[in-house]
This record gives C-alpha cells, structure tokens and sequence, in this order.
C-alpha cells in the first residue's frame, strides 16, 4: 500500500524550485512501474522532465487523466521557521515548499492510481501527466500536448482543498513596446518620445471595454498594467518604453481575436509573454456532475460552483486531449501556495487519496 504522506514527503525532499522535476519524478516512477503502467519522461531542458505514465489504455472508453505538476515557485525572501525541503510534520500538518501547490496532489494521484491499477479495472485504462515548469507558463505540459492523444476527462488535482472546481480564467500577458527617436532633452520637438507614446498606450489599454458579459462564475475579464519602463537619462528623449500587461479571461473568450484587438487598441507593438486559454467544464456535464457529487461525498462540503482564480496546466491540456471535461480538485489549501512556510492538512490529502480513487473506480469500471 502506498503511503501518500511518506510520498509528499520525499516529494518534498527534491528540491525543484525551477529545476530538476526528473529527479522527483525517479521518486515516483518505480511505484507506478511496478503497479503496471508504461512511463516515459520528456525534458523540455536537461533535468526538466515531464512523465507520462499510462496503464491499459487500449479500451474502447479513452483513459481517464490526472494531473499535476513537480515543479515549486521559490522560497521567498522571508526566512522559513520549518525546513522547506523535509516534510516535517506537526498535527495535521506537513510542512515544505509546494506540499500545497502541489506535491500533496501529485502524492495523492501517484497513490490512487497505482490502487486503482491493483484491482484491475475492465472498462478503461488511466493516463498520468506530471509536468514541470507549470508555475512559469506551463512548458512542460506544452511539451508533451502533442504526444498526448485523446483522453476521457482529466482532473487535475491544484490546491483547492478538496472543493471540485469547474475551471479557471485565461491569462494573457502581453510586452508592449514602444519605440522613437532620441534627442537632447532641451530639444524635445527633435525627438520621439516613447516614454510618452507608451504612457498613452497604456492609458488606452487600461480604459478598454472587453465587451463581453461577466461569466456566471468566474466573472468579467480583467485588465492589468503590471510593469512600465522606459527612458536612460532625465536630460534625453528616450527612444525605447516597453510595459507588461496582465489580461485575465473568461470561458469564451479567444486570446488570438482578443490580442489582435489589444494590438490595435494601443497602437504599439504587442507581443504575448503568456497564452493561456481559460477553461470551464459546465456544471450540467454529466461526469463532471458525478465527479463533483463524489468529492462532496468525500468531503461533506457544500455544492456551490466555483472556478480557481490560478491559471493551470488545464489550459494546455484540456485542448490537447481533445476538450474534456476537466475539474481542478486537489489536497493542497489554495492560500498556502507560494507562501513562507507552506503547509497541507495531512487530512485532506487522505480525503484526496479517497475522491481519486472514486473517481477513477466510476470512470475506469471497478
Ligand atoms: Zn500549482
């Protein structure tokens, strides 16, 4: 029996803040292996691997897929009171960098699958994706979207504490560049200053309307100026600005008309920095709706439909597997990500061992 506690932990041991996913994945690859599926690791840069692990996928019913990513974000400048990379335990509590977002839910899905794979399902077989590099724009899952094939409905298990969300907003970051031509700073009227081209731009990007009515769940698209940089000395007209946009979607939304319309709105030259579309599995879908009636069955929480305000590998993945239904639905506490001292309730993980492996019962055919 595979413990998914004694799992987070050696996980967590593997430090892969930006690198080394593949030696974390080596954490996991002989459980799964010695449980019957076929593995294959695809790095995207030496040491960033991605696993993709399947188990009797040959059914006429696709295989149901899992989700979740090996990669952490850093630990932050704060100093830590618990050891990042030990996995200590306290109460309820298992402490480490990305125990939360989310080395727990890859646990919790190694755990659940090499179950499911003991007790021999008849009606489907289960697909595996444990990626690296999602926290800097999902690369990894990118890598391998085109090796994937079709799948049955994926579940990805990011921190939510165990509430099933139905999907998350697009992110579409965008670098807008402004160019001119520099002169003497008391010459101004020689000169074209991006600095000023640029400002209005901006100004003109952050007033923009989307035109699109506010999702029931996930609510209107946002517009964000993040970053604006421009200009070398006080006494010269600068000749280059550039600024960072942060657009988030919603369900219907598509980034290559929205980006084309952004481009045109500022008036500057507009590039993508992250494409990510948004994804929503309405709550009417009939597996979505068994799956969440599990979770809540599991967790004895309430029904509410919700999305995550977190952009995840679903965005590449949902559409590389040929649009399935997708729920977002993982141990970790969604406030604990990227914080000092992250933290996951060794309760929820179990719970999440548990919904897991009901889902893929139902799907699979135990
Ligand atoms: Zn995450």
């Amino acid at each position: 029996m595979t413990d998914a506690l004694a799992l987070t932990r050696a996980l967590t041991a593997v430090d892969t803040v930006g690198h080394a996913e593949t030696a974390a994945l080596e954490v996991v690859a002989p459980l799964l292996r010695e449980a019957g599926f076929r593995l294959e690791v695809f790095e995207h840069e030496p040491g960033r691997g991605t696993l993709v692990a399947e188990w009797e996928t040959g059914h006429d019913v696709p295989p149901l897929c899992l989700s979740g990513h090996v990669d952490t974000v850093p630990l932050g400048g704060a100093p830590w009171q618990r050891d990042p990379f030990a996995g200590e335990t306290d109460g309820d509590r298992v402490y480490g960098r990305g125990v939360s977002d989310m080395k727990a839910g890859v646990a919790a899905i190694v755990t659940a699958a090499v179950a499911v794979a003991r007790s021999r399902p008849r009606r489907s077989g289960l697909r595996l994706v444990l990626t690296a590099a999602e926290e800097t724009g999902s690369q990894g899952a990118r890598f391998v979207a085109d090796r994937l094939g079709p799948s049955g409905p994926l579940v990805i298990t990011e921190p939510t504490a165990n509430v099933a969300f139905h999907g998350h907003k697009g992110a579409l970051w965008l670098e807008a560049h402004a160019s001119g031509v520099t002169a003497h700073g008391s010459m101004p009227h020689l000169g074209d200053n991006a600095v000023v081209k640029l400002a209005a731009a901006v100004t003109r990007l952050a007033e923009y309307r989307f035109g699109v009515e506010p999702h029931p769940v996930m609510g209107p698209p946002t517009l964000n100026v993040g970053t604006f940089a421009g200009g070398l000395n006080t006494n010269s007209v600068p000749d280059r600005a550039v600024a960072t946009v942060d657009v988030r979607t919603v369900a219907g939304q598509d980034h290559a008309a929205l980006l084309a319309e952004l481009a045109s709105v500022a008036g500057v030259e507009v590039r993508p920095l992250i494409d990510l579309p948004p994804v929503w599995t309405d709550p009417g879908d009939e597996w979505a709706a068994s799956a969440a009636e599990i979770v809540r069955d599991v967790t004895g929480a309430g029904g509410e439909v919700a999305t995550a305000t977190y952009f995840t590998d679903a965005s590449v993945l949902t559409p590389a597997l040929g649009g399935v239904p997708t729920l977002i639905c993982g141990p970790g506490q969604p406030e604990q990500a990227h914080v000092t001292d992250e933290w996951c309730s060794i309760t929820r993980l179990a719970e999440s061992v548990e919904i897991l492996k009901r889902i893929c019962a139902a799907w699979c055919g135990i």
